[in-house]
């Protein structure tokens, strides 16, 4: 899906978006439908503010404990889009800049929304997923999930995958 700068009237444009082709299936899990809004507004005639929000249900397995497990899933971005023929200026900062509005430089004056789509959603999922905050894991001698049981392995103080070499 790809929207000119020229497109976009002044009062804006508003898409509800059901098409989940852009979603990256491949990658991630989920359990349900995936909904998305994006809003354009023109920011004079070189850019476009562009927000943004992605819904939808992820389903992952814990890195933890290995259970599966469904979290909602839901994104708000808001990306700056600046028309900048020939000379795409180089980021000020690193990558991880933690600035709220990122800046995407475009050689043309298209925007492609399900592209960014894309991008958004593996810039704002977390890497780490965690059936609850307080998951205890697997034993990592017997491998018994000790979430809903408990073994009689011997504790160790600080648990390592070598830790039954060590003996
Ligand atoms: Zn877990
Ligand atoms: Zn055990």
């Amino acid at each position: 899906m790809k929207v000119r700068f020229g497109e976009i009237p002044e009062q804006g444009l508003h898409y509800d978006i059901h098409d989940e082709s852009w979603f990256p299936d491949r990658d991630l899990h989920r359990m349900g439908p995936v909904r998305s809004v994006i809003v354009l507004k023109r920011n004079g005639d070189d850019r476009v503010l562009l927000e943004g929000e992605i819904h939808t249900i992820l389903a992952y397995d814990c890195d933890r404990c290995t259970e599966n497990f469904s979290m909602e899933l839901d994104l708000s971005f808001t990306v700056n889009l600046e028309y900048a023929p020939g000379n795409i200026p180089e980021p000020a900062e690193h990558e991880c800049s933690l600035s709220e509005m990122d800046v995407m430089y475009l050689k043309e004056p298209i925007i492609d929304v399900f592209e960014i789509l894309n991008q958004q959603i593996f810039l704002m999922i977390s890497e780490k997923h965690l059936c609850s905050e307080s998951c205890k894991g697997m034993c990592l001698q017997c491998g018994v999930n000790l979430n809903l049981e408990t073994c009689d392995c011997k504790k160790e103080s600080k648990p390592s995958p070598f830790a039954i070499l060590k003996r």
